[in-house]
This record gives structure tokens, sequence and C-alpha cells, in this order.
């Protein structure tokens, strides 16, 4: 059986945006209960971060996600600009998900834009060190999408906005590429975000292919690669003073080779 995330961005003391008499976080919330509710009348078992007006932790919410070992992660929101009332819908997805990530935004947009909203498409958004911005798609192994259902200040688009509607639709995006059984439909690929195979081989100064970008994959989420251009599938100096640098700080003989015990590190030190 499919396990989703469903997590309702802000909440407590953080509001999000706030417009015209509406909450962002009241929004995601009662968008997110709605989809929950959706979701396992369908069959999937699903997760959330809250469903009351609560405070939360992106980290604890990234962390919840890695342990439960979902699926995929949805994070919901509104969008909000101080100039001009934009309008429309449009998801974010890991500028390293080239898989399921990307294919369940595209879908979740679509089915959203279909209730009539305006299509601004799939997006991703890295920050200064080249990882991706938010950190629920930074933080997370399972394929994460952060979802900008519409314009909370745009009086059309919350014309437009019905909770139900909107909750049913990102149910069909997530159907259309996570179908509830596993069984039925993903197979392997519904393992996760990353999108190599963990070698099970030792990678040393020299090796080159995509157990190398396993390698440089995991470097990167960890903040000891800079930049996804450096996942290039090729072991050089950088990345053997990255892998040193990771072994030193987790305990482990900094021999610059990716053996089998600082492979298993690596896994650990993301979940
Ligand atoms: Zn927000």
């Amino acid at each position: 059986m499919s396990k989703i995330a469903v997590f309702a961005g802000h909440g407590g003391d953080q509001a999000g945006a706030s417009y015209n008499g509406y909450l962002e976080k009241d929004v995601n919330l009662a968008v997110s209960n709605a989809l929950t509710e959706i979701l396992r009348s369908r069959g999937y078992t699903v997760i959330n971060n809250r469903t009351t007006d609560v405070n939360r932790s992106i980290v604890n919410d990234a962390r919840m996600a890695n342990e439960q070992g979902v699926d995929a992660v949805v994070e919901l929101h509104m969008n909000a600009n101080e100039g001009e009332p934009f309008t429309g819908t449009e998801v974010y997805y890991s500028v390293f998900d080239q898989g399921t990530g990307r294919r369940l935004a595209q879908a979740i947009v679509d089915n959203i834009a279909a209730l009539g909203f305006v299509n601004r498409g799939i997006k991703t958004r890295v920050n200064s060190a080249g990882q991706d911005y938010f950190g629920i798609i930074r933080l997370t192994r399972a394929p994460a999408v952060l979802v900008e259902m519409a314009f909370l200040n745009n009086p059309d688009d919350m014309a437009r906005f019905n909770v139900d509607e909107v909750a049913n639709a990102i149910a069909n995006g997530i159907e259309e590429v996570i179908p509830p059984s596993v069984s039925g439909g993903t197979g392997s690929e519904s393992s996760g975000g990353l999108p190599y195979q963990m070698p099970n081989y030792d990678l040393s100064y020299g090796a080159t292919g995509d157990g190398v970008r396993w390698l440089q994959w995991y470097l990167n989420r960890l903040g000891y690669l800079d930049t996804p251009q450096e996942i290039d599938g090729i072991f050089g100096a950088k990345t053997q003073a990255a892998l040193e640098a990771f072994q030193r700080d987790a305990g482990i003989r900094a021999d610059g080779i990716a053996g089998r015990v600082t492979r298993a590190a690596l896994i650990a030190a993301l979940s």
C-alpha cells in the first residue's frame, strides 16, 4: 500500500501569507485534511505533520517522512505577493529529481489547473549552495513536491477556490503517478527521490559512473559538495575532499574511500 506524507504548510504562530481575511495556514490545513480523507478512501496510507492549528518544524516533518519511509511527500501552500495579485497554481520539485517527483509535480499542477486556475507550471528553486531551496524538498529522501495551490491575494483565485475540489484534484494527480497499491504501479521507482542506485563496491579517486553520482548526490544533500553540477560521476579531488570531510564528521577513518561502512553512514546521515 502506498504511503503519502500530506503536510500542511505553516501553522500555530506561523500564519504564512495573510490577505483579505484569509490566513494561509488555515487554507493549507483545510485542504490537507480533505486530501488526507480522500487518499485514505482510495486505499492510501497517509501521515500528516498536523491536523489542527499547531506549530510545526520542517526538520521534524522531514525526519518523520524519512523514518516512515513514505513514497512521496506533498506539502501544501498558498501563494501571495506584495505587488500585483498574480494568479494561478504552481508546483516545486527537487532540482535533482527528473523522475517521480517531477512527474508528480506535473500531474498535480495540471489537475489543479483543470479546475480553471492559470497553470504556472512546475518549477525548481535552489539556494546559494546549489541545494534545493525549500527545506521539505531538500531534507526528504522520497520524491517531494511543494504545491502553491493558488494566490491568496488574488480575489479571482479565491472566488474559484473550493477546498474539496482542490483536494480532489491533488488526489487525482497523486494517483496518476503513485497508485494506491505499489505493486500495481511505480514499483522500485517508489523507493525515493534518490535517482541513483547504491553501488555494492568501493569507490575511490579516479572512479566514474553512476556509483560515483550516488556518492556525490549524498555529499551534496549533506552539504559537503556545493552544487548539483558537481554530481558529474567523476571521483576527483573535490569529491575526495568532500568525502574525507564527511568521514571526519561521522567519526569514520578519513581515507577518502567510500567503502561499506562509509556508504551506510551516508545513508544514516540523511535518515
Ligand atoms: Zn506558505
